[in-house]
């Protein structure tokens, strides 16, 4: 089952913000007893100091008597909450404080028994949370002592103890307080989401044209928005060209298919001699031809658009199948007086789909025948620059106006409509061209001058 992203987020955030915070509540508590426990040892050896000091001025003052001496100094001491003690050879001399004496003698003897004297001591199985303490040697004449600071860790362990209670207690807050947070942010953040969804939900293939609107959100739900909103662009694009491809197909049919119908009514609303007959039915193969050709054009750029059009690749020389495509011309132009002239000097080599190629350039040499008026000129060419190839017809026929030569590609799209129509097109021959130079890497150009004439140009890549 798919989780709500928000509900994710929210726990996500809950989940890192927990781990965050459990953290800093380790960090702060071990600094907060590591600096706790440096004061208490600072002041320790400060009072060891205090109390070597004071050990030194007794003991001249009390004539070398070392008991005396030592309650002097627990006397003058008066040491709050530590245990001040003078030892000699492992025996308390006097000490001061609330002292349980085991403890006391326990850690006297172990100070006693180590070298390093002169440090700060830890002893853990001093009273509930042990103790800390400083350890001075001071020898004075012949005789030495041992001075020693004790605090037990209780005070510390209780301030410790208030502060992992409180962490305890806020702890569930805040992370309650943040898994709402988090919640209501995620909530909040996901809301044009929601927003889109709905919108989306609107649209159908009848409105198409609609777009996403968000508004104020965050930069990548604007980006998800406007990715969405091209993708309807691209959408509505090619459902309209798919809606105008299907209308302009079907008039072209309906044209060639009422002429059939209409010849064929004609023949048969009454007896007709033979002659008659033979002329009706070679109306109907012309224009059923016609109709095949349209057919089989419409059938190439389906399946061109579809994507199913395996092109046959081979090596072939161009300017062969330039010389064959003009030889199959030839009888045209002929028969309306035009001039046609072929040239292509040297041999150029492509690899491409011949029987494509040569569709190509049969619909720019049948274009160029059709539409240059008798005693006009058609030339045809194929040159190489570099890796490039270019076939080039040209003619000195009607030529292209500017504004229809941005729309000769097109599918359907005749220049002269009438004049298309009565000489057999159906406005896809320049469609299957642009689209064969496309499948074959390259592209086609045209320049043209009413009434001058036009030059299609197509590039292809040379064969190394
Ligand atoms: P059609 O079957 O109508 O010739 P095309 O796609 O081959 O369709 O050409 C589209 C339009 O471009 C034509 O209707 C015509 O008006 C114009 N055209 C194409 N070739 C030429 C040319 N060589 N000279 C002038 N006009 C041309």
């Amino acid at each position: 089952m798919n989780k709500k992203l928000r509900v994710q987020l929210a726990v996500w955030y809950l989940a890192f913000f927990s781990v965050l915070f459990v953290l800093l509540g380790l960090v702060l508590y071990g600094v907060l007893s590591r600096s706790l426990e440096r004061r208490l040892d600072e002041a320790l050896l400060t009072q060891a100091n205090t109390a070597a000091a004071l050990m030194r001025e007794e003991l001249g003052e009390m004539h070398g008597d070392p008991q005396a001496a030592a309650s002097g100094v627990i006397a003058e001491m008066q040491p709050r909450g530590s245990i001040v003690a003078v030892l000699q050879d492992k025996t308390i001399l006097a000490a001061s404080g609330p002292v349980r004496h085991a403890d006391l003698e326990r850690a006297a003897v172990e100070v006693a028994t180590s070298r390093a004297t002169d440090s700060i001591w830890r002893w853990s199985d001093w009273g509930k949370y042990g103790a800390r303490g400083a350890a001075l040697t001071v020898t004075i004449g012949q005789r030495t002592f041992v001075v020693m600071a004790v605090e037990s860790l209780d005070s510390i362990a209780q301030e410790l103890r208030v502060v992992r209670d409180t962490l305890w207690a806020v702890i569930p807050l805040v992370l309650a307080v943040a898994g709402i947070g988090g919640y209501v942010l995620a909530r909040r953040g996901l809301a044009p989401l929601d927003s889109m969804a709905a919108q989306g939900r609107q649209i159908t293939g009848d409105s198409l044209h609609t777009r996403l609107t968000i508004g104020d959100a965050a930069e990548e739900l604007v980006t998800l928005a406007t990715s969405f909103n091209e993708l309807l662009s691209r959408l509505d694009q090619s459902f309209e060209s798919m809606r105008r491809f299907v209308q302009d197909a079907s008039h072209e049919l309906r044209t060639p298919l009422s002429v059939i119908q209409g010849e064929a009514d004609v023949a048969l609303s009454r007896e007709r001699s033979a002659a008659e007959y033979k002329e009706s039915l070679a109306n109907i193969q012309d224009e059923s031809r016609r109709l095949a050709r349209l057919v089989a054009d419409l059938l190439n750029l389906a399946s061109a658009d579809a994507g199913h059009v395996q092109l046959r690749v081979e090596e072939l020389y161009l300017n062969d199948l330039l010389a064959e495509c003009c030889r199959s011309v030839r009888p045209l132009a002929a028969a309306r007086n035009i001039e046609l002239e072929c040239h292509s000097s040297h041999d150029v080599t492509v690899r491409g789909d011949e029987e494509l190629l040569r569709r190509m350039i049969l619909n720019l040499l049948d274009n160029a025948i059709r539409y240059t008026p008798p005693g006009g000129r058609v030339s045809a060419g194929v040159e190489t620059q570099g890796s490039e190839i270019r076939i080039q017809v040209a003619d000195t026929g009607i030529g292209i106006a500017p504004e229809a030569s941005l729309h000769v590609f097109e599918r359907f799209y005749r220049a002269d409509k009438a004049r298309s129509r009565q000489e057999g097109g159906f406005g896809l021959g320049l469609s299957i061209v642009k689209w064969i130079a496309e499948s074959h890497h390259g592209a086609v150009e045209l320049a043209s001058q009413p009434g001058q004439g036009s030059t299609f140009t197509v590039h292809l890549q040379r064969t190394k």
